[in-house]
């Protein structure tokens, strides 16, 4: 059986930054964005190497809180600290930074970040619902065409903008049935290991390969369901929806499955909570865009209503038998509606919820491991 591991996913990294050196030295530019409200089709269609920059790596930190307080969300601090020290990859190749105004955390690092490279910020709303946000957002979503094309000399055509969206739009489904082999009676993947097999390689310079590798990857899942050890092994193990802060750091996702369990959907960014959109291509592409990445539904939005919405139709779908929430220290918006998101998964969907609250060191690992043991044997 094909091990979908952090080697596999180490490889795609390797392989897609020696891509983008390569363009970079003929002349190619790299964006970076920081948030999944970012549209990275319009980075694409106007010639330039998108990518995603959050990081998940407690080393940093203590460079970055030489600038940065320390009780914010360990995420900042870890992106803020790879950003200062020239440690990420990712950060070293990128020409400019599309920065999100998200949380006050975030948006308050993105000023100093401002010192070490050009960061073009984007006024987000606080809201999705109303016609005034979206009008808001397909303004800011202009911009970012226009600052691209400044920085590319390219001018991205409406075929263009229309070939990158079904390109991406191809990409999330994809993502999206790696994830949905785990809709049957017996789970066909682990979490971690349908992050790595999702993971676009950091730069996102060919989405075409990636694609055919995930089609190549659901393949080989599937044929998981012939092997009788296998299925009785996925079989006992109670099966989780996991919600909250994006799963940069891996240490609550290693301790659910090392316990026993498995983590059968991720509403985390990244998972389920961005593969599920798909931009409609018969509308102009701009307003399109900007309609569908203003609807992520991010606690950073008031109200939130489509979290709900999306947590009920995965615990429909993925066989949930209970929620596991992850909030990282610190995260106030996503640690304030961890208390309607457990009313809503104990009330309304009738499931245990547990919400664990970490940071990124492993001081805490044994005292998380007992609490998740717990609520496995709940569930069992
Ligand atoms: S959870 Fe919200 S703020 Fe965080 S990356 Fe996703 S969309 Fe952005
Ligand atoms: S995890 Fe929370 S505090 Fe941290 S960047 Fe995301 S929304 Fe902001």
């Amino acid at each position: 059986m094909q091990p979908f591991d952090h080697r596999y996913r180490e490889a795609l990294s390797e392989r897609s930054l020696k891509l983008t050196i390569a363009a970079k030295e003929n002349g190619a530019k790299v964006v970076a964005v920081y948030c999944a409200f970012t549209p990275k089709e319009i980075i694409a269609a106007a010639g330039a190497i998108p990518v995603s920059l959050c990081a998940g790596s407690e080393r940093p930190i203590a460079a970055a809180e030489q600038h940065l307080p320390r009780n914010i969300c360990p995420l900042i601090k870890s992106s803020y600290g790879f950003a200062l020290t020239d440690t990420c990859p990712y950060f070293h190749e990128a020409d400019q930074i599309l920065a999100d105004l998200t949380c006050d955390g975030k948006k308050k690092m993105f000023e100093l970040l401002g010192a070490i490279k050009p960061v073009h910020v984007l006024q987000l709303p606080q809201s999705a619902d109303t016609e005034e946000s979206v009008r808001q957002w397909s303004g800011e979503v202009e911009k970012i065409l226009h600052l691209i094309q400044h920085i590319t000399g390219k001018k991205a055509t409406e075929d263009d903008l229309k070939q990158s969206i079904h390109r991406y739009n191809a990409f999330r489904r994809t993502v999206q049935r790696v994830f949905e082999v785990n809709t049957g009676a017996v789970p066909l993947v682990f979490g971690r290991e349908a992050e790595a097999i999702t993971d676009s390689g950091g730069f996102d310079i060919d989405l075409e390969t990636r694609i055919r590798e995930m089609e190549t990857a659901v393949l080989e899942l599937e044929k998981r369901a012939e092997d009788s050890a296998f299925m009785a092994e996925m079989q006992k193990r109670p099966r989780l929806l996991l919600t909250g802060c994006p799963t940069t750091n891996k240490k609550l996702l290693d301790i659910v499955e090392e316990s026993g369990g498995v983590v059968a959907a991720m509403e985390n960014c990244g998972g389920l909570k961005t593969a599920g959109m798909q931009v409609d291509t018969k509308k102009e592409p701009l307003t399109a865009l900007a309609e569908a990445y203003l609807a992520v539904p991010c606690p950073c939005m008031t109200p939130n209503k489509g979290r709900m919405a999306l947590l009920e139709k995965l615990i429909s779908d993925y066989r949930i038998e209970g929620v596991l929430e992850l909030t990282w220290q610190a995260c106030h918006t996503y640690n304030i509606e961890a208390y309607s998101i457990q009313k809503f998964t104990e009330d309304r969907m009738g499931l245990p919820y547990l919400q664990v609250e970490t940071d990124y060191s492993q001081s805490d690992t044994e005292r998380i491991r007992v609490r998740v043991q717990a609520f496995l044997e709940l569930l069992r």
